[in-house]
């Protein structure tokens, strides 16, 4: 049985005999795949001591690009040439399917470290000469140590994100994985070390967010904080770094509109719509959990979705045939199923599944479902649900799709579907959401900036956003020539 503890610079932590322990559950089948001993406080502060200290005295920030530049990318060929030992982990303890890991999150991750290798070489400063006589110099430097909180759902593409971002421009950083999924993370940090990451520039702290990542949040040193996860712990957070006015980038959650209008071609819509609500068992911020379509053509795609949705495969995540494993832990998988309660008590109309995914006897397999809403004020409509759970309702006008997409407390992305291009351009400039996707499904292009309006964040990752989040930008303004100042005090 593993055993997860700290990773402090550069060396594992040996677990004290009054630590906490918390058993680290198999959500296929509610097995017991090891133990993970909590960091306290103190242990945190370890950890910040060890970032701090690699970032004050250490060779990373001080190291030519070039050499860092060749250092993140040996980072990604490390991760990906251990990317099925990594699959398996993130599998056993997140129930992601195993060919999604292997296909899609283990590429990302040496993605993530090859893009910020290449933007670190263009990040080149400005030099200003507007005002006569003066040369402004504008520079990022790094701010220091950054608290990493990563959630359970894509633990290694969205922690890989975090990390490669924050330590590109010579940061150092204290990484908190979520209780639920520590194992893919800790091999993760292994990794960097053998691929000969300097000690002390990742440091893993383990345990619970109101106890461990409380700590982290709360850290006088730390000088960044980013977290994914849900916008009530995103409140928090922010609430908390306040304390030490640490800025803070939030990645939050969505009830994002999925737009399909009857000028679509409405084969792809289907395709692209049962994606963007399975994939990744439901649980990704950027699902199409509130699907729209549009009257004229609703009845005939629900019954299609229905039929589509029933044949999915629910299953073992590391069975290769799977299309959905299970929800990551008990209290969640209750959770999205109290959400079909209350859509049956709301007067929602069942499109397919409902419930847990019949046999089963153990293990958090919930059935592909959705219902058509009463209206876009039913909580199916509002709240985040996190799982395979589409909530469907129709619209008749495209401005009436327009107002339903925006009445929403979140506005992370939106999906729209149609051959109309004027349509297309004004759902372009009315949506209020930090990615709008036209005609295409879930694609991220790192280059550019990922997050959301309203409370679906605050910040942006990707693209030069991102990465300057982790950095002080320093202007510095040098006189060309000797000046013939104004002489105070010197009148005669
Ligand atoms: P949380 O937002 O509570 O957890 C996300 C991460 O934050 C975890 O690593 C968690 O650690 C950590 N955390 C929790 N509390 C604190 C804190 N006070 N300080 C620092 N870190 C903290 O999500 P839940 O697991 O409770 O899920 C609730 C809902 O949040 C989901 O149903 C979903 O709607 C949404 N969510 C959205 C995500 C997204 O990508 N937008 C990702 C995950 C959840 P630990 O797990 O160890 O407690």
């Amino acid at each position: 049985m593993r055993e997860i503890t700290s990773i402090i610079g550069g060396n594992p932590v040996a677990a004290v005999a009054d630590a906490k322990r918390l058993p680290i559950i198999d959500p296929s089948d509610e097995s017991q795949l090891g133990t993970l001993v909590e960091a306290d406080a103190a242990e945190v502060d370890a950890a910040v001591g060890a970032a701090r200290h690699a970032f004050d005295t250490g060779p990373w920030p001080r190291m030519p690009v070039a050499e860092r530049q060749a250092l993140l990318r040996r980072c990604g060929e490390v991760l990906v040439a251990h990317g099925d030992e990594l699959a398996e982990l993130e599998c056993d303890e997140a129930g992601l399917p195993i060919q999604d890991v292997r296909n899609r999150h283990v590429p990302r991750m040496a993605q993530n470290f090859d893009y910020v290798a290449s933007l670190i070489a263009i990040d080149t400063g400005d030099a200003l000469e507007q005002i006569p006589g003066y040369l402004t110099l504008v520079s990022h430097e790094p701010a220091g140590v950054a608290a990493l909180l990563a959630p359970w759902n894509a633990p290694l593409a969205l922690a890989s994100m975090k990390v490669a971002s924050a330590i590109c421009l010579g940061n150092t950083c204290v990484l908190k994985p979520s209780e639920y999924t520590p194992s893919s993370l800790y091999r993760f940090v292994e990794l960097l070390h053998e691929a000969g990451l300097p000690d002390g520039v990742v440091n893993l702290v383990n345990g619970r967010g109101g106890i461990t990542g409380q700590a982290l949040s709360g850290h006088p040193a730390v000088d960044r904080i980013a977290f994914t996860g849900g916008t009530v712990t995103g409140r928090q957070i922010m609430a908390t770094a306040a304390t030490h006015l640490t800025p803070v980038m939030l990645e939050l959650g969505g009830k994002s509109a999925n737009i399909i209008l009857e000028s679509a071609n409405l084969d792809i819509a289907l395709d692209a719509a049962l994606l963007g609500i399975y994939s990744n068992n439901g649980q990704q911020c950027l699902a199409g959990s509130r699907i729209l379509v549009q009257e004229s053509v609703a009845e005939d795609f629900i019954d299609r979705f229905a039929a589509r949705s029933e044949r999915i495969r629910v299953g073992d995540p590391h069975d290769v045939r799977t299309d959905i494993g299970p929800l990551c832990y008990r209290e969640h998988f209750e959770r999205v199923c109290h959400y079909a309660d209350i859509a049956r008590t709301d007067g929602a109309r069942l499109v397919c599944g409902g419930g847990p995914a019949p046999g089963f006897d153990r293990g958090f397999y919930f059935a592909p479902t959705a219902f058509v809403a009463a209206s876009n004020s039913a909580r199916i409509a509002r709240e985040e649900i996190f799982g395979p759970f589409a909530t469907i309702l129709k619209f008749r006008t495209l401005d009436e799709a327009i107002a339903m997409a925006n009445d929403s407390e979140y506005g992370l992305v939106a999906y729209a579907w149609t051959d109309d291009l004027n349509a297309a351009l004004r759902l372009r400039d009315e949506i209020r959401a930090g990615t709008v996707w036209i005609n295409s499904p879930l694609m991220r292009d790192l280059h550019a900036p990922f997050g959301g309006f309203k409370h679906s964040g605050v910040g942006r990752t990707g693209g030069f956003e991102g990465v300057h989040f982790f950095s002080e930008t320093k202007s510095t303004c040098i006189a060309k020539r000797p000046l013939e100042l104004h002489k105070l005090g010197d009148d005669d």
